[in-house]
This record gives structure tokens, C-alpha cells and sequence, in this order.
């Protein structure tokens, strides 16, 4: 198992590839990333292009497969939220009702976003401005 870390040797150039920040709703060709440097990846990961020009999170190629990926991470966070907040209100003590909301509406926007995409819409802007 490799645990110590490792150093990429060689990274193919992307060119003008389509990519998207993980971390902002920048979007953009590859030219405009800046390099990674250093960062940590659990395998598994995707490999990322770069680093987002205006947050510096790591950005990836803009991909069917990397939207699929960050929709299904961003489910997996509602839904451990929504788990939790069941648990506090099962328990008796429900918690603040400003998270509840911020967690609904976070899954409401996610599930637009998806819907957005399944009909066709590349971006799901249109979904999410309905
Ligand atoms: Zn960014």
C-alpha cells in the first residue's frame, strides 16, 4: 500500500480541455490553470488538471464523469447531514432550524442541478435559475 507519498514524473498536457474548480463555479480552459505543486490524493481520486486561477483549489477536466463524481460527493454530504439532524430530533434535542433549511436547500440545488443534466442541459444553469 502506498502511504509515503509519491512524485508524478510526467503530466500529459490538456491543452484548451474544458475544466472545472472543485472549489468555485470557475470554469475554463486548461491554459489557465496554475500548476499543483503539492497536493494530497486518496486513490481513487481523480488526477487534477491544476489549480483553479481564482481560488487555487484543485480543478479537473470538466468531464460527464468528474460532474457525475462531484454530484454524487455532494449527495453523500446532504444525505450524512440530513442523517444527522434525524438523529438529533429522534434524540430529543433538534437542533438549529436555519441547518435544516441550509441542508435542504443545498439538496434542492443539487437535485435541480442533476435533473438539469439528465434532460440534456450541458450546464444545468437552467434548472438551477427556474
Ligand atoms: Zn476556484
Amino acid at each position: 500500500m502506498t502511504t509515503a507519498g509519491y512524485r508524478v514524473e510526467k503530466v500529459k498536457d490538456l491543452q484548451g480541455t474544458a475544466c472545472a474548480c472543485s472549489g468555485c463555479a470557475w470554469k475554463g480552459p486548461a491554459t489557465l490553470l496554475k500548476e499543483v505543486v503539492k497536493c494530497t490524493l486518496t486513490p481513487g481520486d481523480m488526477s487534477p488538471a491544476g489549480r483553479c486561477p481564482k481560488c487555487d483549489k484543485l480543478a479537473y477536466p470538466d468531464t460527464e464523469l468528474h460532474r457525475a463524481q462531484a454530484n454524487a460527493e455532494g449527495l453523500e454530504v446532504v444525505l450524512r447531514r440530513l442523517v444527522e439532524l434525524d438523529r438529533k430530533l429522534r434524540n430529543g434535542k433538534p437542533g438549529n432550524p436555519a441547518e435544516y433549511e441550509e441542508v435542504l436547500r443545498s439538496g434542492t440545488t443539487l437535485l435541480r442541478k442533476i435533473r438539469g443534466r439528465k434532460r440534456g442541459d450541458a450546464s444545468g444553469d437552467a434548472a438551477d435559475a427556474a
